[in-house]
């Protein structure tokens, strides 16, 4: 079965390799995210989606928001994903507003489930 993802450039094409040149001048320009652990940060493409994407030896994600080099929240527990600004959700677990709270959301839902 192949992969979805791939980090050989051989794979990428003419769009992927634009996307990754942002990605590498944002990076040179503005540096990594500060909460992007800056431990083996390699390129990715998602082969399915066409996504280029910076990630590292946690599995973390960095993408374009527009001009900048932002890191791609993603809830564990539940799911939602998205920058910052699109991250906060309705929490349906401790985890959820954990992670919220990790990507530095400064209000959310506290969970008030069972
Ligand atoms: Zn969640």
């Amino acid at each position: 079965m192949k992969d979805i993802t791939t980090t050989d450039l051989a794979n990428f094409g003419y769009r992927e390799l634009k996307m990754l040149e942002l990605l590498l001048t944002a990076m040179r320009e503005q540096g990594l995210p500060v909460n992007f652990d800056k431990a083996g940060v390699v390129p990715m493409m998602n082969t399915q989606s066409g996504c280029v994407f910076l990630t590292n030896e946690n599995f973390e994600v960095a993408m374009m928001n527009g001009e900048h080099l932002e890191k791609w929240h993603s809830c564990s527990y539940c799911g939602h994903e998205g920058f910052a600004e699109d991250f906060e959700h309705e929490p349906m677990h401790d985890d959820c507003n954990e992670q919220m709270a990790w990507a530095g959301l400064p209000e959310y839902q506290p969970y008030t489930g069972e």
